[in-house]
């Protein structure tokens, strides 16, 4: 971003823009760009200037949980579930806020800690995957909501454990069937329940179950 780019953010939102972003973004706002962060940490002046007006608008989601939330923050990008990362005006970390009235969330001391923390480091670390209940390969994404079907064999991660591999579970949304049923499916015929037997791959040779 240049210094006349940084100036039109200060002129257009009559704000003065904090030291820490004016320098990161002039040394780095190309480079961010160019990239994927380009997405969360808006890296054009004039995208800055639109997202923060726009959301000065009564219509838009921030304004009624932080009714004036401009003399205070400064939007510098969004994430994924559409809540805005903001630096306070006042002090040097950055927040999250959204349309929920949940309140401010705290995400770093300071924007190259944040940048590092929640920006960088999570798009560039290779996600652990976990073994599959069924086939044992290792496909499963932990943490996530709807971790979706295992490519091997197709089952869908539905927390069950050791306890209840025998039980069927009525809520399981492709009709009952066992874990034990569907790990000895899955030796016969490769797939947990032979009607899925068209969705299936080979395990990759990173998912082949630790002996
Ligand atoms: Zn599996």
């Amino acid at each position: 971003m240049t210094e006349e780019g940084l100036n039109r953010i200060a002129g257009g939102l009559g704000i003065a823009v904090p030291t820490a972003y004016r320098e990161l973004m002039f040394a780095r706002g190309e480079e961010f760009r160019a990239s994927q962060l380009g997405s969360y940490l808006w890296a054009r002046a004039n995208e800055v200037i639109i997202e923060n007006l726009r959301e000065r608008d009564p219509r838009c989601s921030l304004y009624d949980p932080y009714p004036r939330w401009w003399k205070e923050y400064f939007l510098i990008g969004t994430d994924d579930d559409n809540d805005y990362f903001c630096l306070r005006l006042d002090d040097p970390a950055v927040y999250k806020i959204g349309s929920d009235d949940s309140g401010p969330e705290k995400l770093a001391e300071s924007l190259a800690a944040f940048l590092n923390t929640e920006l960088i480091e999570p798009r560039l670390a290779t996600p652990t995957k976990y073994a599959c209940a069924c086939c044992s390969c290792l496909t499963v994404l932990r943490g996530k909501k709807h971790s979706g079907c295992c490519p091997v064999c197709w089952w869908q991660e539905d927390g069950r454990s050791e306890a209840d591999a025998d039980q069927f579970i009525g809520e399981f949304e492709w009709g009952d069937i066992s874990l034990t049923q569907a790990r000895a499916n899955y030796k016969s015929f490769g797939v947990f329940s032979e009607e899925y037997k068209g969705f299936v791959r080979a395990p990759k040779p990173e998912e082949l179950p630790r002996s």
